[in-house]
């Protein structure tokens, strides 16, 4: 990245159109729209596709990944709502964009990715932007990160044939998780909240289309290309 890139003026317009599209499609959340212009998407992404950083739509990270699209981010944060004090679990680092939104909302980020690449790169943008409350780990989110359970929010960026139970089991009283669950074609995203021991499960949006989440607990990773 060149050195001049975060601070790149060309781009504080269009990520106030970002925003305002944001706005358009019903999120008017002034926190979550505050993140967005906090956040310089364009460094999370291959320099290539810089010129799209701010088009409300998923974007091609490589590795047949994308970055999910911004309104659709915005919306998980508008629902999970994160708040200072929350410990935070996010499956699919990708990019790294939705980690950083995260990382201005919550006390602290955890991130699992299973493409190491992505996680580097990830990381570099994390320090380029100075975050520092975030954790990153290379493997399968499927299983959760045990080691720092139990989390207020888990943030899942990939689409499952079901709720990984572990998740679930992660999850900490009055946490809540939003997940897309359905085929690999389309999926609803599920938001499940946990109370005592009581477990809700609420499907909150319909017709959703994310990148299949490929581990032990969803579909293996030879069941997923076409
Ligand atoms: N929020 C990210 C979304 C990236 S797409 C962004 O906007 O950039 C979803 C990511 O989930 C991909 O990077 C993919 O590699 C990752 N992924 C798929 N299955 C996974 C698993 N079992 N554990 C961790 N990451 C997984």
């Amino acid at each position: 990245m060149a050195p001049d890139a975060l601070s790149d003026h060309r781009f504080v317009g269009y990520r106030r159109k970002l925003i305002e599209e944001i706005r358009g499609r019903g999120i008017d959340d002034l926190v979550t729209l505050q993140m967005f212009d906090r956040v310089p998407r364009h460094i999370f992404l291959p320099e290539g596709v810089w010129p799209r950083a701010y088009e409300d739509a998923p974007i091609p990270i490589g590795f047949n990944q994308t970055a999910s699209q911004p309104s659709l981010q915005a919306y998980y944060l508008s629902i999970l709502n994160p708040g200072s004090d929350d410990k935070v679990l996010e499956i699919g680092t990708g990019s790294g964009y939705l980690t950083a939104l995260l990382a201005l909302m919550a006390d602290r980020v955890y991130s699992v990715e299973r493409v190491r690449e992505l996680s580097q790169r990830a990381r570099k943008a994390l320090d380029d932007m100075g975050v520092k409350n975030v954790a990153l780990l290379v493997g399968d989110g499927t299983i959760g990160w045990r080691k720092y359970q139990p989390f207020d929010v888990i943030v899942v960026s990939a689409a499952s044939p079901s709720i990984p139970s572990a998740l679930v089991d992660q999850l900490g009283d009055g946490g809540r998780m939003l997940i897309p669950v359905g085929s690999r074609e389309s999926q609803e995203l599920v938001l499940v909240q946990k109370t005592g021991f009581l477990v809700t499960e609420d499907v909150v949006k319909g017709e959703c289309t994310f990148v299949p989440l490929l581990g032990r607990f969803a579909w293996k990773a030879d069941e997923a290309s076409p």
